[in-house]
């Protein structure tokens, strides 16, 4: 055969290098939000994640989706999920970097922006395994409402290994656990769910009740427990579901089937149905939604660090392309017009990055009642605007590949499929602007933390404090309308990344997202920066491994 053309002009993948060094926008972040102290030791997962190997990994998990096995070769029923290999060493990964607990197991100043930083980290090679590891960072403060529950299974949760092994909970050296609300009839309204929990004996916290009912969707149904919400009759109520009985006889949670989703694929999500299986009450009965929203803060807060994660490897992809890739004689990274793209799709993702370390501050500082407020307030509004910015952004990220960026083989396309999930669950958009309202009618003290992070950077740049004065008047005297929510929380989103910008971040930064997201000089896509800024400069500080 002979030659018929010599491959040039593609650019090398983007892999073997490290993650978190190559970023310094988190490493500031990391330094601002109070975890300096963690650098080296995310410098080393960063590393490792950023391997060749650790992205394949990735790309395996997602091309073989779980396998769901409900009787074995005899007719017995054991409702297990099959897993590739590739998603249990990436669970290896996580866990054993305590994504799932550390918090918890090792408190300290600190903790939860360090372990915030290990998940935005983590999902850039795979985000599919954070499902069962943020849903067992957030049971903790639920299950600690109950001691007798929490003697038994926080120590297995604290443990960095990743127990593999379908048995019960007393054999695991670690558990993970999931969490059932969402019924088929209504996911967002949880009061109407429908499964029924009746008392073995006695009524009350911590005893046993038999549930019957059904989740129509039951994430990472592998893990050891759920919290699960089913009506008592004092009403919707938490519980405690092992998937063994302490007899050592299968809980009777029978799985259904598994979705066949848009993304999201290396993870397993299911149905399920509860035939009398035995939980246990966590808090009172009647009490059961306060109790699980507990849990669904820190998953909301994971959904804000997750997309921050895809983003930033979404403008990673994107600027190592645009800096190895000639057109027109000229490198992309070179083009103003690609310059404004990808500065544009880096300030996003950085403004992204820096909210959602600056909440996970807010959660290493419960104590603080303005750290308290803060969170309450900023969760879903961070929620609601990064995972909402996070489809679009990806969809221009993938444009600056070219064909290349369609094309399965690459990464693109599967961080793509990612974006969407975050913003529908854990609660889906409108259900967090809500939320947002809600928290600032009924707790002002959330509205004036909020406001306060805003005064720490005024009088840096006019725009920013016109902006300030304009999202005061939105809640200045009147409860604003439940169909203005989208329009508010977004202002309130961009204005403390406004903030947090002009506080930490690299001047050229904090003046482009200024002049665009906050003077109004934007335009509807990526790409719309204004003159003037230092498009080219940002552009080229996105790409890990610099521009040649
Ligand atoms: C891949 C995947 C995995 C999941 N895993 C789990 C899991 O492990 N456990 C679990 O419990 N759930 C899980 N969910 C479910 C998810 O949390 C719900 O789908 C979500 O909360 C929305 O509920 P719903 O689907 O019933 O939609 P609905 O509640 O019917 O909402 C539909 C739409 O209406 C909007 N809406 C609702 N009320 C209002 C209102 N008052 N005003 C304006 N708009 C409103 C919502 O924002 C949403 O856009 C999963 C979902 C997906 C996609």
């Amino acid at each position: 055969m002979g030659e018929t053309h010599s491959v040039t002009n593609q650019a090398p993948p983007l892999a073997d290098y490290d993650l978190f060094s190559t970023d310094p926008g988190l490493v500031g972040a990391v330094q601002a939000e109070g975890a300096g102290w963690a650098a080296g030791d995310l410098k080393t997962f960063g590393a490792r994640l950023g391997t060749a190997d650790a992205f394949a990994l990735g790309d395996l998990a997602n091309r073989n989706s779980p396998v769901l096995h409900i009787f074995d070769r005899f007719g017995h029923r054991i409702d297990e999920a099959e897993f590739h290999p590739a998603w249990h060493e990436l669970m290896t990964l996580a866990v054993g970097q305590g994504l799932h607990s550390a918090p918890w197991a090792e408190p300290k100043p600190g903790a939860h922006v360090a372990r915030a930083a290990g998940v935005y980290l983590m999902c850039q090679v795979e985000a599919g395994v954070q499902c069962p590891v943020t849903m067992t960072y957030g049971s903790v403060p639920a299950l600690k409402r109950q001691p007798e529950i929490a003697a038994e299974w926080l120590p297995r949760i604290y443990s960095r290994e990743y127990d593999r092994r379908f048995r019960p909970g007393p054999e695991k050296t670690g558990a993970l656990i999931g969490m059932g609300m969402t019924e088929k009839q209504g996911g967002s309204d949880l009061r109407a769910n429908q499964t029924r929990a009746e008392p073995v004996a006695a009524r009350g916290p911590a005893q046993p009740y038999r549930l019957t009912g059904h989740k129509w969707f039951l994430s990472a149904p592998m893990c050891d427990a759920f919290l699960v919400l089913a009506q008592a009759d004092a009403g919707p109520t938490c519980f405690f579901l092992p998937r063994w009985t302490p007899d050592g006889a299968r809980n009777a949670i029978r799985i259904q089937r598994l979705k066949d989703k848009l993304g999201n694929r290396s993870n397993a999500s299911s149905e399920v149905e509860f035939d009398g299986a035995l939980g246990w009450t966590v808090g009172d009965e009647g009490r059961g939604i306060p109790t699980i929203i507990e849990m669904a803060n820190y998953t909301r807060l994971d959904c804000a660090l997750g997309t921050s994660g895809l983003m930033r490897q979404a403008v990673a992809q994107a600027a190592h392309h645009a800096s190895n890739r000639t057109a027109f004689q000229k490198k992309l990274i070179d083009q103003p017009l690609m310059q404004n793209v990808v500065a544009d799709l880096a300030v996003e993702a950085e403004a992204a990055m820096r909210l959602a370390l600056r909440l996970a501050r807010a959660y290493d500082r419960p104590d603080d009642p303005a750290e308290a407020a803060f969170a309450r307030l900023v969760t879903p509004a961070a929620k609601y605007w990064i995972c909402k910015r996070g489809p679009m952004l990806a969809a221009e990220a993938m444009e600056v590949l070219g064909g290349n960026g369609y094309v399965e083989e690459g990464p693109m396309p599967r961080l793509y499929r990612e974006m969407p999930v975050n913003s529908i669950w854990e609660g889906s958009g409108n259900i967090m602007c809500l939320d947002v309202l809600r928290a600032a009618g009924r707790s002002p003290d959330s509205l004036d933390a909020a406001m306060a992070e805003l005064k720490s950077a005024t009088g840096a740049d006019r725009r920013f404090d016109a902006f300030c004065t304009r999202l005061a008047d939105d809640f200045a005297g009147h409860a604003p309308h439940e169909g203005e929510a989208r329009r508010i929380v977004e202002r309130l989103v961009l204005a403390l990344q406004g903030a947090l910008l002009l506080k930490h971040a690299a001047p050229a930064v904090a003046d482009a997202f200024c002049a665009s997201r906050l003077d109004g000089d934007h335009g509807g896509a990526f790409g719309t920066l204004p003159a003037g800024v230092d498009a080219g400069g940002i552009a080229r500080a996105a790409a890990p491994l610099g521009t040649s």
